[in-house]
Parts: C-alpha cells; sequence; structure tokens
C-alpha cells in the first residue's frame, strides 16, 4: 500500500499492477525458501546502484548536462532501526514510471525461466544463482516484507518522479511524485526476523565483505543514524586500477564474484597492465565451473569493457574469440573512444590488437595452471575443455600452444579421466614411432574396446581416445607434422594404413605377404558375397581378436559426423568403406572352408554387418542380420554336442 501522503499528493495517477507471473513465482520463492544465504540482497541491490551510476555515467559522456545536478556518483546507505529500515540510494540514471512497470514487475527477465529451471532445492546453492539470472533486484523481498522503490530519472524535472511500492503479495502499486534528486532509493521495511540488517555496525561489516571493490564510495553516516556526516565504507576503487601487489587473493575472489555473480571460487585469475604505444588494464578470470548456457549460441559472453576507467559495456564479445567464451573480466582501455559503439568495435584495429594480447594471456595463465596446480586444470579441462578445443582449428596463430593444453584419454591409462598431454604421449613414443595415434568413439568404453586398435595396443604403441561430439571434427582438420612436435602426426586408428613405418619388422612384413598371398581367393569370393556394400576386400592388419571391421578412406566424412549432419537435415555424401579381414581368426578360416554356397554368403555378410555394428554404425536392415545370425544359431544347436 502506498503511504497516505504521497497518495494525496497525486492520487489520480496511482496504478496497480499485477506482478507478472514468472515473477510472482520467483517472489514466492524468495520469500518463502531462500534466507539461507539472504544477505545476498545487499550485494545484489548495491549492485544496482553502482550500474545505475554506470550507466549514467556512460550517458553523460554526449549529454552532460546529465550530471548537472551533481556529478560525484556515489551510493548511500542508511537505517532506521527504530522503524526497522534500510535504504539504498544511488545518484545514477534513474527510472520513469514506465521503466518502473516494466523494469520491477511486469517483463520477465531472459533468465527468469532458466533460473527456475537450475534451481536445485539446496538454498545455498540456489540463492547464489539469483545475481547470475538477472533477478537480483527480488532478493530484497528475501528480508523484507514491503518495498519502496523512489527514483527519478537524470535529466527530467523533479515533478517526474515515480514511486514503486510492492507487499510481494502478487501485485504493486506505482504513482507520479515529486523527488528533489536523481537516481533512486530502494527503501526496505525489513521482517522481524532480518533487523539485523538495521544495524549500522553489521551493515558495514556486509559492505566491506561485497561492495568493497564497487568502483563508487558506498557511504554511510558516520556515527550513526543522526550524524550529519557521510563516510565511505569501501575503498572505492575500481580493483583493476590498484597495483597488483597491494590485492589480496581474497579481494581478486569477491571481484570474481561481484563480476561474474558465481559465488563459487575462480580457478586462475591474470591481472596486466600494458602499457606504452598502446594501454590497456585487464583482469581476465578462468571460472571453476560451466554456466548454464555455455552451449547456447546466443548466450551472452564477453568482458566488461571500461574507457578510462568509465564502464561502456557488459559482454563485449569482440575481445577474446569465440572458444574463449568461459572467461570473465574487465578490460579498460586508454585508446579507445569513448563513443565506442558496439559495431564500432568490429572496426578498430586496436580491438584486433587487444584481442591477440588476451587471448596469449588466457593461454598462458592456462599453461601456468596446467604445470603448477594439475588437479586445478583438471577441473578446468572437465568443465571447458571441449570449448578450447574448437579453437585447434580455428586460431592457426596459437595452435601450438593450444595443442600442448589438450588432454586425452589414453590405452596407457587405466581411467576414463583425460589426463595424457600431448607432450607425455610423444616422450613415450616406441623408438621408430612417429604417428600419434588417436580414435573417436561414440564413449571412451567403446572406444578402448574398438576393433580398430587391437593391434595396436597389442603391439604396446598408445592409442589417444576420444568420444566428444566436437572431437571428429577437432582431429579432422588436424592435418601434416603436429605444431610444436616436427615429425610427428596424427592418425586416425580407424582410417587407411596405420602407417607403421620402421615399426613393423621384416618378419612381420612377410607374414603379412604370406597372408596376402593365401587370402587372394578368400578375399574375392567375400567381395562377391558383399558387392556394392564395400569398397573392396582386403586382410587386416590392425585386428587382432575380432574378425572384421569397416575402414574409411583417409578423407573420407566419419560415422559421428555424418551422423550429426544427417540429424541436421544435410545430405551426406556417399562414402564406402573397406571391409578388412582378421584372416587368423577362426571365424574367417572356416569361412575359407566353405564352398560358394548361401552358406559362405550368410557368414560373410553377418561378418559384414558385425563390423558395421563394432563402429557403432546402424544395420541398414537388423531384421534381417538377426534372421541371418538366427539361422546359423538354430544349426549350431542341432549339431551334437562337442564331446
Ligand atoms: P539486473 O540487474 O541483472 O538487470 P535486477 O533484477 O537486479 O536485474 O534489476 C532489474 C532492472 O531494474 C535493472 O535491469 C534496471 O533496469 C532496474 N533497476 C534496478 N535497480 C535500479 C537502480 N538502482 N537504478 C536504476 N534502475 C534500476
Ligand atoms: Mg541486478
Amino acid at each position: 500500500m502506498p503511504s497516505p501522503e504521497s497518495a494525496a499528493a497525486s492520487p489520480a495517477e496511482r496504478q496497480t499492477h499485477g506482478f507478472q507471473a514468472e515473477v510472482r513465482e520467483l517472489l514466492q520463492l524468495m520469500i518463502h525458501s531462500l534466507y539461507s544465504h539472504r544477505e545476498i540482497f545487499l550485494r545484489e541491490l548495491i549492485s544496482n546502484a553502482s550500474d545505475a551510476n554506470d550507466r549514467l555515467r556512460f550517458a553523460a559522456i554526449g549529454e552532460p548536462a546529465l550530471l548537472a545536478d551533481g556529478s560525484e556518483l556515489e551510493i548511500r546507505i542508511e537505517t532506521d532501526q527504530a522503524a526497522g529500515t534500510l535504504s539504498i540510494t544511488d545518484n545514477g540514471i534513474g527510472m520513469t514510471r514506465d521503466e518502473a512497470v516494466a523494469n520491477l514487475g511486469t517483463i520477465a527477465r531472459s533468465g527468469t525461466a532458466e533460473f527456475f529451471r537450475s534451481l536445485s532445492g539446496d538454498q545455498q546453492r540456489d540463492s547464489q544463482l539469483i545475481g547470475q539470472f538477472g533477478v537480483g533486484f527480488y532478493s530484497a523481498f528475501i528480508v523484507a516484507d514491503r518495498v519502496e522503490v523512489l527514483s527519478r530519472k537524470a535529466g527530467l524535472p523533479a515533478e517526474s518522479g515515480v514511486h514503486w511500492e510492492s507487499s510481494a503479495n502478487g501485485e504493486f502499486t506505482v504513482e507520479t511524485v515529486t523527488r528533489p534528486q536523481r537516481g533512486t532509493t530502494v527503501k526496505l521495511h525489513l521482517k522481524p526476523e532480518a533487523k539485523e540488517f538495521a544495524d549500522p555496525f553489521r551493515l558495514r561489516a556486509l559492505i566491506r565483505r561485497y561492495s568493497d571493490h564497487i568502483a563508487f564510495p558506498v557511504r554511510m553516516r558516520k556515527e550513526g543514524e543522526a550524524s550529519l556526516e557521510w563516510e565511505a565504507v569501501n575503498q572505492a576503487k575500481a580493483l583493476w586500477t590498484r597495483p597488483r601487489a597491494e590485492i589480496t587473493d581474497e579481494e581478486y575472489r569477491q571481484f570474481y564474484q561481484h563480476l561474474a555473480h558465481d559465488f563459487t571460487e575462480p580457478l586462475a585469475w591474470s591481472h596486466n597492465r600494458v602499457e606504452g604505444k598502446r594501454e590497456y588494464t585487464s583482469l581476465l578470470y578462468l571460472p571453476g565451473r560451466a554456466p548454464f548456457d555455455l552451449w547456447q549460441r546466443d548466450a551472452a559472453h564477453g568482458v566488461k569493457l571500461y574507457v578510462r576507467r568509465v564502464f561502456i559495456m557488459d559482454d563485449a564479445e569482440q575481445f577474446l574469440p569465440l572458444y574463449l567464451r568461459f572467461v570473465k573480466g574487465v578490460v579498460d582501455s586508454s585508446d579507445l573512444p569513448l563513443n565506442v559503439s558496439r559495431e564500432l568495435l568490429q572496426q578498430e584495429p586496436e580491438v584486433e590488437a587487444i584481442r591477440s594480447g588476451l587471448t596469449k594471456r588466457v593461454l598462458d595463465t592456462l599453461a601456468r595452471l596446467a604445470k603448477e596446480e594439475p588437479e586445478k586444470y583438471a577441473t578446468f579441462w572437465n568443465e571447458f575443455g571441449a570449448v578450447l578445443k574448437e579453437g585447434v582449428p580455428q586460431d592457426a596463430a596459437n595452435r601450438p600452444a593450444l595443442l600442448q593444453l589438450l588432454r586425452f584419454a589414453s590405452t596407457h591409462e587405466p581411467g576414463n579421466e583425460p589426463t595424457v598431454s600431448l607432450a607425455q604421449y610423444v616422450e613415450r613414443m616406441k623408438p621408430g614411432q612417429d604417428r600419434i595415434y588417436y580414435l573417436v568413439g561414440d564413449s571412451l568404453a567403446a572406444a578402448r574396446a574398438s576393433p580398430y586398435i587391437e593391434r595396436l595396443t597389442q603391439r604396446g604403441l598408445e592409442v589417444l581416445l576420444l568420444s566428444e561430439r566436437i572431437d571428429e571434427w577437432v582431429m579432422g582438420q588436424l592435418m601434416g607434422d603436429v605444431d610444436g612436435f616436427p615429425g610427428k602426426r596424427f592418425k586416425d586408428a580407424a582410417r587407411g594404413d596405420l602407417e607403421l613405418g620402421t615399426l613393423e619388422s621384416e618378419a612381420d612384413r612377410k607374414h603379412h605377404d604370406e597372408e596376402l598371398k593365401e587370402s587372394k581367393g578368400l578375399l574375392k569370393r567375400v567381395k562377391d558375397a558383399v558387392g556394392d556394400r564395400v569398397l573392396e576386400v582386403r586382410v587386416s592388419t590392425r585386428l587382432a581378436d575380432s574378425p572384421a571391421c569397416l575402414v574409411l578412406g583417409e578423407h573420407d566424412l566419419g560415422a559421428g559426423m555424418r551422423r550429426i549432419l544427417a540429424a541436421a537435415g544435410q545430405s551426406v555424401p556417399e562414402s564406402k568403406p573397406a571391409l578388412e579381414l582378421n584372416v587368423g581368426h577362426p571365424l574367417v578360416k572356416h569361412l575359407d572352408g566353405l564352398g560358394d554356397g548361401a552358406r559362405f554368403k550368410e557368414l560373410a555378410l553377418i561378418l559384414y554387418d558385425q563390423a558395421q555394428l563394432a563402429e557403432g554404425g546402424q544395420l541398414g536392415n537388423p531384421a534381417e542380420f538377426v534372421q541371418r545370425l538366427n539361422r546359423l544359431l538354430v544349426e549350431l544347436a542341432a549339431a551334437p554336442p562337442a564331446s
């Protein structure tokens, strides 16, 4: 309910609005289930006040008159312990009546629905999600049963103030009021059990904890409620402008939490000042966990951009390549014009230079983490490895650094954790080995058990195992010598010739030649039976325990890529595999002993179908396969038991 005085001032203009449905739901949640971490409301409201000041400073670049009634931007916090109220006041951009209606109740923020989906039921965790989803204002209702907002838009006359009020009962009211000063006051009528937040002593401690890095002074009355003097409680200096040596780790962490609205700890950060021809400061963080929208194409990403301390924009994406979209941070440039827009950023040569500098910083930070804190790096890799991989084909200039950062599961490691680096692989290569063998499977378990690598592992050769969607594409782009590893090349164990080179002994070759000679007839007969399904039938050098496998040509599209393209509705070019037979396998020997009748053809086709299944493929006609197999089994059942 609006207070009687203000209602009397302009009763005709008082309106009641219903909260938008999702907002209503959100409020219920705030009120009933999120108080385990309730002091976050202060962080959110101070953060909004700071945003409002930032936005005014930015708007005043083009329109200095907006600062006419005072250019020192600040935030004031005032309490009345007797009344149990707490007010947060900024002298920033302010809101018009329409903006207050839209921003504080009728328009659901884009993140709201996602917020609900992300809720875990764990209060501690859920309360930390609030800021991340852009629903911070409503956190006021965690501690207040009534909230008033008084605001006046910068540049508008005193009579165009707005008074917004709600008790979170599904409705809010707005009316037009006279407000002498520009900016916004959020006044909380604290719940009986939240009266502690009217205690100046408690507040000071909280402000210092959550808002030290806010670039505006957060002021409170000097000795208490009655004093006329105000004093700053926080440092009021943008953290990144301070010298590194003076900043504690705790301050860096707090700043990250403010910046990313993420209450978990960052894995690492890099704070740098570049001086000389171009000048800029950057503070970049590696988060400890992936955000909910890491894989959403249109999700916001990028750094917060400042020009000479003036906030310009959030999510400036031109400063980092897409494959580093998980990085959070601030860039403060001394060279960019203050009126720079998103469009202009795309053309600024300055931006390109900063981007390449920042990219190197991030890659250096990752390399350092990998070297000095492998456990943290493992966390990083699990959360963001698949994103970083996108850079390998995309960023040729940084490819050597990126390749060093890759981690793989491997036949030489028991677990499925990706821990093996290329450097490690190369170090334990066999003498004479110059191929880095890898295999992409549907899962790591499937890759590990795959027939394609039987002989390689039997020879003690290490095979890197991959199974992420993006892997086939990434690895397929890596032709020629591996950057940073002269003379070494990647070799897909499922394609073409294994290129064993000198790893194959004279005896091996002789044995293979003999097999070839002996099997000539068999190969031809199997090809006749299998027909056009395969390009050719040949003697395998990769199988040990399995009878057959299908092998693609070096440049054919792989099975995984085919499935992705087909799912996306694209036409996929035909590519025929070769059927390789393990001529030492009893089943193949048995086949060789059969005449050219129907039995021969059935068994040959079963081998072909099995080979398809083993590579994770789908049979053209599964029913036919089952029938064939069953006919064989019936015969087997009818045969006299072996003695
Ligand atoms: P977010 O800050 O992520 O946008 P909030 O729920 O905290 O989400 O705030 C919602 C919106 O209300 C803000 O985007 C802003 O438009 C408006 N707002 C909140 N507090 C203020 C303020 N102190 N001054 C001006 N506008 C504000
Ligand atoms: Mg906010």
